[in-house]
């Protein structure tokens, strides 16, 4: 039976069907698993509809490329680290806008040279290419800060955002010239300016506000991939270019009210954010002292306790300490203490982190409660476990109106009655900004990998017999 159009958009209808009912899908961890498999069935029959159109006029280069991708992808999805995911993820990003541009200027020099060229076709070409080289620059500058290679810090100077706004304007004058005109050199010039632009967007964007910015350019990724499904008449690209514009949108919304900053500092580049140095509290604070703590006070003061709540952070992921944790929940509560885990919005280096490991260890979610749920119960809680967090307990974000983090909600671990942070140093978390609750006289530090030191409270609640 021959392949026709109709075949083709019908597959398509199904593809977007299973791409939405995967979306749904990844709204709860407990139906995250299927909504998985729907996009990827989804994204099977689109594959395949695809590569059975008539317009594929050789299979070469495409299964050339499909070995290459698949092998390249086997071995980046084996080695990754759960905690490397982020700049995983910013560099995906970069590819789509790559390219998005690579597709833009190809069409245009292919259709050029059949003399199919005409404003509509242009006005698209143009579109996807400033979003595909401003998702492309932007996202590798991402890369960058969470990869460490470049300085998470906010890249600021005099002018600024008056340098963004005449880039921007002059790249949307030069593309509706290119749309115009079909001048090459402007289509060229639209490239170079909008490549520029995704730079300076990104390098004023603060650590703390990286999660945002990365579920921006998952959205930026969107809408240049509906582009070229314009530019190449392809109906499912634009359904699909659509649908992850509009849900990396409307996350970036949700994160931008989870930690208390405008949607127009993020799209603008960090404009109006007015982020001091941060250290005038926390420097004051460094001389008031620390008190560390051995495993078996926590443990002390843990079995007795009514209600002790559990704050995951970065740090449980690096030690993977989410096997132990459950461990240590069921220790707790055979002995009758009521434990919960407290998740923030941006805890960890990706959205949703924390709760995709507390599922992997099989905690329950009943368990497991969000920032907003939990802050009421810090007043009446025993003890705080602060496993590997930092940033997202901070009263710096409360109280210090110069640090880079203020604004932010925090989960108000400080109100509990002991609070016992697990972590390795006194090295500050992400946003680089020390820590006003280590130095709280209920405060103390178990210093030590958090996986060996809940095995440490394990084995010592186990050893005590209750
Ligand atoms: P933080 O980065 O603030 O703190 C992590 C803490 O973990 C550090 O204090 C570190 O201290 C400790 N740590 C690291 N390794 C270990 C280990 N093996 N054992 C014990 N402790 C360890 O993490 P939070 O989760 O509190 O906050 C997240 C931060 O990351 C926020 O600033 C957020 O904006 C940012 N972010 C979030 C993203 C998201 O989408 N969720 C994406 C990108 C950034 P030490 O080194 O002393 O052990």
């Amino acid at each position: 039976m021959e392949f026709t159009v109709n075949h083709q958009a019908l597959a398509y209808l199904v593809s977007a069907i299973l791409f939405i009912l995967g979306l749904k899908g990844l709204t709860h961890p407990s139906t995250a698993r299927r909504g998985n498999f729907y996009a990827m069935f989804g994204m099977l029959i689109a594959i395949a509809a695809t590569l059975l159109s008539r317009n594929v006029q050789s299979y070469g280069f495409i299964i050339a490329g499909i070995a290459g991708g698949a092998v390249i992808g086997t071995i980046v999805a084996l080695r990754i680290q759960m905690t490397a995911m982020p700049q995983l993820v910013a560099a995906l990003h970069s590819f789509v806008g790559l390219a998005a541009v690579l597709v833009g200027v190809g069409t245009f020099l292919h259709k050029q040279e059949a003399g199919l060229l005409n404003a509509v076709l242009m006005g698209e070409i143009s579109a996807g290419v400033v979003i595909g080289a401003i998702t492309f620059t932007g996202s590798i500058i991402a890369f960058g800060k969470l990869q460490g290679l470049l300085s998470g810090a906010p890249v600021k100077f005099v002018g600024q955002h008056q340098l963004n706004a005449v880039i921007a304007l002059a790249t949307v004058a030069l593309a509706v010239y290119f749309a115009l005109t079909g001048s090459l050199l402007s289509l060229m010039a639209v490239t170079l300016l909008a490549l520029t632009l995704g730079i300076t967007l990104i390098i004023p964007i603060g650590g703390a506000d990286m999660p945002v910015i990365i579920s921006m350019l998952n959205s930026y990724s969107g809408w240049a991939a509906a582009a070229t499904g314009f530019t190449l008449h392809n109906d499912l690209l634009i359904i699909v270019g659509a649908l992850v514009g509009c849900s990396g949108a409307i996350l970036s919304f949700i994160m931008c009210k989870a930690m208390n900053r405008s949607i127009i500092n993020v799209v603008f580049g960090g404009f109006g954010s007015d982020s001091g140095t941060g250290d005038s509290a926390g420097a004051q604070a460094a001389h008031k002292g620390v008190k560390s703590a051995a495993v078996e006070d926590a443990v002390y003061w843990m079995e007795d306790a009514n209600r002790v709540i559990i704050v995951p952070g970065y740090g449980m992921a690096v030690a993977q300490a989410q096997h132990s944790l459950k461990e240590l929940m069921e220790l707790l509560e055979a002995r009758g203490v009521e434990v919960k885990f407290a998740i923030h919005p941006v805890a960890g280096r990706m959205p949703g982190h924390m709760n995709v490991l507390l599922a992997e260890a099989d905690i329950p979610y009943d368990r497991v409660l969000e920032m907003d749920e939990i802050n009421p119960e810090f007043p009446s809680t025993d003890v705080v476990l602060v496993v590997g967090a930092n940033d997202v307990v901070n009263p710096a974000a409360k109280e210090d109106k110069t640090s880079p983090i203020y604004g932010m909600p925090i989960l108000e671990a400080g109100r509990a009655r002991q609070i016992y942070f697990l972590k390795r140093s006194m090295r500050p978390g992400y946003s680089g900004v020390d820590n006003l609750l280590f130095y709280q006289d209920n405060t103390s530090l178990v210093f030590g990998d958090a996986k060996d030191t809940i095995d440490g409270m394990n084995a010592a609640l186990k050893g005590s017999g209750h």
